[in-house]
C-alpha cells in the first residue's frame, strides 16, 4: 500500500524500484568520509601568522568545526605552542 503523500506534503513524483538501499548509501558515504577524514586528519597550515611569534599557524583538526556562532576552528602554532581559535 502506498503512503498517503498528502500527509507528508510531497509535491514531486515519488519513484519506486531500482533505487539504491539506505544501507548501500550509508556504507558508501561512510567509507568515502572515512577516507576524507584520514587524508585531512593531520594539522594543515592555514596561511595565518601566529600572534605570538609570527610563524604560520595550523588548523589543529582540519575536519572539525566548532558549532559556535560564528563557527570556529581550533588553531595552534607548532613553533611556540600558541593555542586558539579562528572564525571558520
Ligand atoms: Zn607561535
Amino acid at each position: 500500500m502506498l503512503p498517503d503523500m498528502s500527509v507528508c506534503g510531497f509535491q514531486w513524483p515519488v519513484r519506486f524500484g531500482r533505487l539504491k538501499t539506505l544501507e548501500d548509501h550509508n556504507r558508501y558515504r561512510g567509507s568515502a568520509l572515512e577516507k576524507l577524514d584520514a587524508d585531512r586528519a593531520s594539522p594543515q597550515p592555514n596561511g595565518i601568522a601566529c600572534p605570538e611569534c609570527e610563524a604560520e599557524l595550523v588548523d589543529t583538526d582540519p575536519t572539525g568545526v566548532l558549532l559556535s556562532n560564528p563557527p570556529k576552528k581550533r588553531i595552534s602554532c607548532l613553533a611556540c605552542g600558541y593555542l586558539g581559535y579562528r572564525i571558520y
